[in-house]
Formats: structure tokens, sequence, C-alpha cells
């Protein structure tokens, strides 16, 4: 079984963690709940962080001429400055982490899709697509990391790639020597390949020529491909073809039965309705049966942890 190192992320308190909302609720997410053995969560309310209580008079976004505000519009506090100068206390003082999954829809957290209105009468927004104070702060300091609202989070496509990113990026933040990094390489073929095999390249360019250069320079270049790897969720198409050549290889293991329920959920993967978990979970078992298992350790088909791949359907 492969030893995942629990990735740390911020998330919005009000997601699983506390009942802070301006009402007094609490989000449910059975996706979150599901997480939490698996990652250390850091919550944190930046409306709490500045001296809101709960329950509390909600609080808007309103573009005033010059700047975007964050008003609450029953009492006509502005609580802009507050708000940025929270933030920014809570980011600078903040460790390494590899994500963060943030409230949507809300004008603090949200990190997009958020109204925003022209004055504090709200009768028509001027936009739905603003982001929140702290989501937009998050997204400008930290825009390599896994930054996605629980939203978002629904999509099976969004949270696989999540969950690939912040569980890959942990286990490279854990390297402190180059015998672990050409490992790292090594067991990721796959994957980079899959998302991107030019950015891949690089990566087995930087670690074999790596001899004699400091450790922390070859790091430091690493990760900046790295996080160029993960920009776009992987493309159905590439992580097809590399499940199929792989399967080819193990064919003669392989009844014409089990081929048959490969590739119809490969045709279900394609269409968008499971992940890629299933397939990868045939392949696994064809190579233990076959003997062969030079590709059993290979991250494609361990992006993260195996309890959180058969969550393919899980709807808050
Ligand atoms: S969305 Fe953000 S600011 Fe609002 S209650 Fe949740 S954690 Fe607090």
């Amino acid at each position: 079984m492969k030893d995942f190192t629990k990735p740390c992320i911020i998330i919005s308190k009000c997601i699983e963690f506390s009942p802070c909302r301006y009402n007094g609720e609490i989000i449910r997410s059975a996706f979150i709940k599901k997480l939490k053995p698996y990652i250390n969560f850091i919550p944190v309310c930046p409306e709490c962080a500045i001296g809101l209580g709960v329950p509390r008079k909600p609080i808007y976004i309103i573009m005033d001429t010059n700047r975007k505000r964050l008003i609450q519009t029953s009492t006509g506090n502005d609580l802009t400055d507050e708000m940025i100068n929270v933030t920014d206390s809570y980011l600078n003082s903040l460790g390494d982490v590899e994500g963060f999954i943030l409230k949507s829809n809300s004008p603090s957290c949200g990190v997009k899709n958020v109204k925003a209105y022209s004055n504090c009468k709200k009768i028509e927004p001027v936009t739905t697509t603003a982001s929140g104070f702290f989501g937009a702060e998050v997204m400008n300091r930290y825009p390599s990391l896994g930054i996605e609202d629980e939203k978002s989070l629904m999509d099976m496509r969004i949270r696989e790639h999540f969950l690939t990113k912040v569980f890959t990026l942990s286990r490279f933040k854990r390297i402190d020597n180059i015998e672990d990094l050409i490992q790292f390489n090594k067991d990721n073929k796959l994957l980079f390949t899959a998302y991107n095999p030019g950015e891949k390249h690089i990566l087995d360019e930087i670690v074999s020529e790596s001899k004699n250069k400091s450790l922390t320079d070859i790091l430091n270049k690493y990760l900046n491909h790295l996080y160029k790897i993960f920009i776009h969720p992987q493309e159905p198409d590439s992580n097809v073809d590399i499940i199929m050549d792989v399967m080819n290889k193990f064919s003669s293991f392989i009844s014409n039965q089990e081929k048959l329920l490969f590739m119809e959920n490969i045709q279900r993967y394609r269409e968008g309705r499971i992940t890629l978990s299933a397939s990868r979970t045939l392949l696994k078992s064809w190579m233990i049966r076959s003997g062969n298992t030079t590709y059993v350790s290979q991250s494609f088909f361990n992006p993260y942890p195996v309890d959180l791949m058969g969550i393919d359907h899980i709807m808050d």
C-alpha cells in the first residue's frame, strides 16, 4: 500500500468545521467529511477574524466607482479595510500549504461567481463573476496551488485533478535528497506524461542534469515545472491513450469478457460519467495476476489514497 503524505489545505471554516455562517449555519459536505482523515485541514473564517459575530447581518460586495468594497448593507458599515488587513496578515503568516477549499459565492471566501452590486439597495448585481476579498487574494498569491470552492469539487474531473495535484505536491515537498527526487520522477512517469508530455520531458532533463548541482536549486527548478504540469486538468484522451497502452501490454492475461468490461468503463469515462478509478483498479488487478508489477507503483494508478477513489458519485 502506498504511503501518502497528508497535504495541508486551508478550508473555509463554515464547511464541515463550524456553524459560523452569517445565519449561524454550517455547510455539510460528504466529500469533505470523507477527506478529513487524509488531509491536514486548517479552517479559517475571515468574517469572524475581522470581529463579526455569529449570527450577523450579511455583507455584500459593492462596486464603488474606484474600487470594490465590502459593505454590511443593513448597517452601512464599510468592512473593506479590515478584511484586506486581516487577509494580508493571515496569508503573510501562513506556512507551506498545498491548496485551498473555499466557500462558493461568499463575498469573503468566494473564488469566482460572487455577486457584486452597484449600491446598497442590491437590486440587480452588476456582475456575478466577482471574487470575494479573501478568495481573490489567495488566487493572487498562490496561482500554482490547488484552489477550488466546494461546489466546483462536485465535478468529478475537477475533483480528480485537485486531489492528484495536492497529493503529488505534498509528496514532492517531503523530498530532501537527490535519490528521492529520482524515484519521485520515475514513479510519476505515466502521470506526468498524461498531464503534459512537454513539461514531463523538462522534468526528466532537470533530474538527469542534476549531478554536482545544489539540491535546493534543483528542487526549486523542478517545482516550477511541476506547477506547470498541473496548470490544467488531464485531458481524458491522454489518460485513455496511456491506460490503453498499458492494457495492451497485459492483454494476454485478460479474458474477452474482462476486456469488454474494461472498454465499457473507458467509454463511460470518456462520456464523463465515471472517473478513471474503475479502469485503474481493473488494470492493477491484471498486473498483479500477471506477476509483472512494473507499473503498479506508478502514481498514474495511485494518484491519491484508494479510499478517495470510490467517491465518483458523492453528491452533497
Ligand atoms: S464563507 Fe468564509 S467568511 Fe463566510 S462564514 Fe464561511 S468561512 Fe466565514
